[in-house]
């Protein structure tokens, strides 16, 4: 249609809320579909951040805030940034946002120009090569090794370095692969860049608590202090506290970098909700002591979907260290016939197969800019991933 703005086939649609969308078609279809291509939590939030948001309203706490969030929410924010993190940030150095995602939309849109590169290290989490090129920006790709842990190493990031380089995302724990980064791997990274005064770096630290087995977390700020001017360190409480549908995000960094972001955000959508700000103070500053029980079962789970990939002839896995994805390599799968005599021809092909074959949905590796893997989210509750692991299973089972 003419009537699109050219800016609109420089995005497309993001493929998790496609898959969602395919899932929603066929259960109104009758389909049993499991699916376990959500990057969601299925637990609910936790109660007393439920009333919190009750509370808000009933006290009209239902008007516009301060545009980059009411000063309690701030304060709220530096606790946890200094609880979790030992890093001292002033209110004019934080910003709340209408999740993460809108938050690191601003930032791209407020500092990158047009032909400007930001370094993604792949695979990465879907949304941020599009939100680059909306910002006329150039998505440079780096892809990450398996056998790495899915890092990125110290001379990969030298060798995609250049003038034009504006921002390095990092996202640990990471959405697919669940790689969490040590400090040490962090301060070589940081070590790349001081020479590098150009580039920013983004901590898209989402994930933080999701880590299993003692993992430690670092982010990027605190292990680099020397580079702290550079670095926004992103996150919020839809993974943390199961706040998905809050839309609540926040943000820290360098006072130009943030009042930059408030000022596209005031000449966009204002201040996230206000009942949302209430409820996310509670979750910042109340003890996480739901979170044990989480981290528990979703260790369950992913050693559930772990021993169905080593029980699957053509799956193999690295053991995810965080959040709540198994990225399983399928290479072994691709060229091979289904029952219906169709050879599968890629990762998406295979996706599509499982969709249509076991109703399970997952996300082809592909969508993270890494074919040949499939990404498995395993936040939904024990029996309907108990049945779709098995479904799984028995569909790769049926490949010629
Ligand atoms: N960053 C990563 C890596 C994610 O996986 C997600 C959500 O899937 C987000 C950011 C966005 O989170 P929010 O709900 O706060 O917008």
């Amino acid at each position: 249609n003419s009537m699109i703005a050219r800016r609109m086939q420089r995005v497309r649609p993001s493929p998790t809320a496609t898959i969602s969308d395919r899932v929603r078609e066929l259960e109104s279809a009758g389909k049993g579909v499991i699916n376990l291509g959500e990057g969601e939590l299925d637990f609910a939030t936790p109660e007393r951040i439920g009333y919190a948001g009750i509370e808000a309203i009933i006290h009209h706490q239902t008007k516009y805030t301060a545009v980059s969030g009411t000063a309690e929410l701030k304060a709220a924010i530096a606790h946890k940034f200094v609880r979790d993190n030992g890093l001292h940030f002033s209110a004019q150095q934080i910003i709340a946002g209408n999740g993460a995602k809108q938050l690191i939309f601003n930032a791209l849109m407020a500092t990158v120009d047009a032909g400007q590169q930001v370094i993604i290290p792949a695979p990465y989490w879907v949304s941020y090569p599009d939100m680059v090129t909306l910002a006329e920006g150039e998505p440079v790709i780096v892809a990450t090794e398996e056998q790495h842990g899915w890092k990125l190493q110290p001379a990969q990031l030298a060798a995609a370095l250049t003038p034009e380089s504006r921002w390095l995302i990092l996202n640990s724990p990471g959405n697919p692969t669940g790689a969490v980064y040590r400090a040490r791997e962090l301060a070589a990274l940081a070590e790349v860049l001081v020479d590098h005064p150009q580039v920013l770096i983004m901590s898209d630290d989402i994930y933080e608590p999701l880590r299993y087995g003692q993992t430690p977390f670092a982010t990027f700020a605190e292990v680099a202090p020397q580079l702290a001017d550079r670095v926004l360190t992103v996150n919020g409480v839809s993974k943390s506290h199961a706040m998905t549908g809050w839309r609540l995000g926040y943000a820290a960094g360098p006072r130009w970098l943030i009042a930059a972001m408030q000022t596209l955000q005031s000449q966009s959508t204002s201040n996230p909700g206000s009942i949302s700000q209430a409820a996310a103070v509670v979750a910042l500053t109340q003890p996480q002591d739901f979170f044990t029980e989480w981290l528990d079962k979703l260790n369950q789970r992913r050693q559930r979907v772990l021993d169905m990939v080593a029980a699957t002839d053509g799956l193999s896995a690295q053991i995810p260290e965080g959040a709540f994805y198994i990225f399983a390599n399928c290479q072994q799968l691709i060229g091979r016939t289904t029952p219906q005599g169709k050879p599968l021809a890629d990762d998406k092909a295979l996706a599509e197969w499982l969709l249509a074959e076991a109703q399970v949905a997952v996300l082809h590796g592909s969508a993270f800019g890494t074919p040949g893997y499939l990404r498995i989210a395993y936040a939904v509750d024990d029996t309907l991933l108990d049945e779709a692991c098995r479904r799984l299973q028995a569909a790769c089972g049926r490949l010629g």
